[in-house]
């Protein structure tokens, strides 16, 4: 153990050289790699947490660079996995760093949790948080909540096994129609506050402190305030009840990039990258590798692909298809290639 590295923490009376051992032998899961999810795994990796399991489906683009400090210019078009995984190695060489390129998903969400002692919610929507939360009361795996957008963030920390969970909280709600980080924009110190907050209370729960244990922790940073609310196991909670999330497989808009649309697919039966490119190539579709988890290319009338090892297909649609259902049509389009 570099004791001499991380003397300025051990020197903490809520850390020193037992704290540091468990922070060592801590395995945690970082599940999103977003803005929070990039502010916590490098504030991880620094302390010396022992292994980092990094979790999320998207490639890096440009509009993440002023708020996802661990993302390069050259990173773009990479998958943030791995892109995380280049830049920690690079600033703590003893972490573990395992990247998983996968989109969180009912079916998916257990990868995300079941080797780790705890899991952080970086995660960006909210069916995708109610599927990590359920494998977390599931694999009982302390987690670790937290959102940020606009000038408004939270943190909580959850035994959803025990106690509350997010669907106690935020029951029975839909990601259509709520706003997001592309729509309503989100101050870029908020994400990297929030994403600190985490990281403390992940220190916290390594170390066996259950600071905001059930506590909501409210951030306004439009105020400069800070508030806590306590939480109860709501007796209607569907992720308790046992309740079936209700599941959507479809062509989602994610944003409007540059007046493009950018429009998102999780593919049924998704190939393997390098049977993906096979695929592509037999439909006269030149793709090139980025990284290893990621490929891109683009079509005849300019619409911009990346395919991701997680099964996702990502479209910047041409400005020559101006309705979302003819944009819809041209990623259903490449769909059938790879499926
Ligand atoms: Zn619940």
């Amino acid at each position: 153990m570099d004791f001499w590295r991380y003397s300025r923490q051990v020197a903490l009376e809520s850390i020193g050289f037992s704290g540091q051992e468990k922070l060592k032998s801590a395995n945690v899961s970082v599940v999103g790699l977003g803005g929070l999810g990039s502010q916590v795994a490098m504030s991880l990796a620094a302390m010396g947490v022992g292994k980092l399991i990094l979790v999320d489906f998207d490639v890096v683009s440009e509009p993440d660079l002023h708020r996802q400090l661990i993302f390069t210019e050259e990173h773009i078009g990479m998958s943030k996995v791995e892109a995380a995984a280049l830049e920690l190695k690079k600033r703590n060489s003893s972490v573990k760093v395992e990247p998983l390129c996968v989109f969180v998903d009912e079916k998916s969400a257990e990868k995300a949790v079941k080797d780790a002692d705890l899991v952080l919610d970086c995660l960006d929507t909210l069916s995708s948080k109610y599927a990590l939360n359920r494998a977390c009361i599931e694999h009982k795996k302390a987690l670790v909540f937290g959102s940020a957008l606009e000038e408004y963030g939270m943190v909580s920390v959850f035994k959803p096994w025990v106690s509350a969970c997010i669907e106690c909280v935020y029951p029975n709600l839909s990601d259509e129609g709520l706003p997001t980080c592309a729509t309503a924009g989100v101050l870029p110190q908020l994400v990297q506050l929030v994403g600190s907050i985490m990281a403390a209370q992940a220190v916290k729960q390594i170390l066996g402190q259950n600071t905001l244990l059930d506590t909501l922790l409210f951030i306004d940073l439009k105020d400069a305030s800070f508030e806590k609310v306590s939480l109860l196991r709501n007796p209607n909670c569907p992720a308790h009840l046992g309740l079936p999330l209700s599941y959507k497989n479809d062509v989602t808009e994610m944003c409007t990039r540059n007046g493009r649309r950018l429009l998102m697919l999780k593919l049924e039966n998704p190939p393997k990258i390098e049977e993906a490119l096979t695929k592509l190539s037999q439909n006269s579709v030149n793709a090139k590798l980025v990284g290893t988890q990621v490929l891109s290319f683009v079509d005849e009338q300019g619409s911009r692909f990346s395919y991701t090892s997680a099964g996702v297909l990502l479209a910047e649609i041409s400005e020559v298809y101006s309705t979302i259902d003819e944009a819809k049509l041209v990623v259903e389009r490449v769909s059938r290639m790879l499926n």
